[in-house]
């Protein structure tokens, strides 16, 4: 089964392309979506995240207290990566268990991070970023969530660049100033690519 891993910055209409790809009846893994589900009351990631960090790490719910781990993560930069030895196995064992589960010529895996954390590219055949400028960004994720400019900057200014990850990208789906129907003639046409006859 052909495995696609898709990105974007925040804003660039990576979520809009993951509903595309569904139209065309293909299985989405929506690694963030995962990744809420383990740390959200009753996760399976919580009893080792509270056994490592301690209990105040879950909130009254018995869910990952964000705040908390933010604070102590802040605190000592050692703790991010605890966090993620714990994170990332249980993110993995759950994409696949969602991929073994798909049908079809292939499946998407929608990873936000794709191009900043490296381990995801071996894990793929072919990576499509989604681009949009980043005035184009800021515009949209201030309409979707009336974030402050500068908070929405600082997101940015976080991810990786434009460059970046135009360079780690086997296709780039160009999503700024055009209508949605555009873009999904242009998903169409990379899925009949890549999921199609073969890879090319
Ligand atoms: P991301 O997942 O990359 O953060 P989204 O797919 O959620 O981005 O898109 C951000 C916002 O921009 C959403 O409200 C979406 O509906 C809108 N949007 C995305 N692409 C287009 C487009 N081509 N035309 C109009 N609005 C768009």
């Amino acid at each position: 089964m052909r495995r696609i891993g898709l990105t974007g910055g925040i804003g660039s209409g990576k979520s809009t392309v993951s509903m595309l790809w569904r139209e065309l009846g293909v299985t989405v893994v929506d690694t963030d979506a995962i990744a809420r589900a383990l740390t959200a009351a009753g996760g399976t990631a919580l009893p080792a995240i509270a056994q490592a960090f301690g209990p105040t790490t879950l909130d009254a719910q018995g869910a990952l207290d964000r705040a908390r781990m933010r604070e102590i993560v802040f605190a000592d930069p050692a703790a991010k990566g605890r966090l993620e030895a714990i994170l990332h196995p249980l993110i993995g064992q759950e994409c696949e268990r969602q991929a073994a589960a798909a049908a079809g010529p292939g499946v998407v895996f929608d990873v936000p991070l794709l191009v900043e954390s490296g381990r995801w590219r071996r894990l793929v055949d072919r990576v499509v970023v989604v681009d949009a400028s980043e005035a184009t960004q800021l515009e949209r994720v201030i309409a979707r969530s009336g974030w402050q400019p500068e908070i929405v900057q600082a997101v940015i200014a976080q991810q990786a660049d434009r460059r970046a990850r135009r360079a780690a990208a086997d296709a780039v789906l160009f999503n700024d100033g055009i209508p949605l129907e555009e873009l999904r003639a242009d998903v169409r046409t990379l899925h009949q690519r890549w999921l199609g006859e073969g890879l090319r």
